[in-house]
């Protein structure tokens, strides 16, 4: 599990290898598009990456 302190990050599903880019932010539990894993936990404010890999951190500004 990896938390981090950028606000968007490009990640990879590892269970269908979809890309999608996540706001870390989100206080709701975030689900690949394709095969429904879940990508990312809301975790005190910060999303809880969990079904996923980091492709590319995302600057917000
Ligand atoms: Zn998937």
């Amino acid at each position: 599990m990896i938390i981090i302190s950028s606000n968007f990050v490009r990640v990879k599903c590892t269970n269908c290898g979809n890309e999608s880019t996540i706001f870390l932010r989100a206080s709701t539990v975030i689900h690949c598009s394709v095969c429904e894993e879940i990508l990312a936990q809301p975790a005190g404010g910060k999303a809880r990456l969990v079904g996923c890999s980091i492709l590319e951190v995302l600057d917000s500004a």
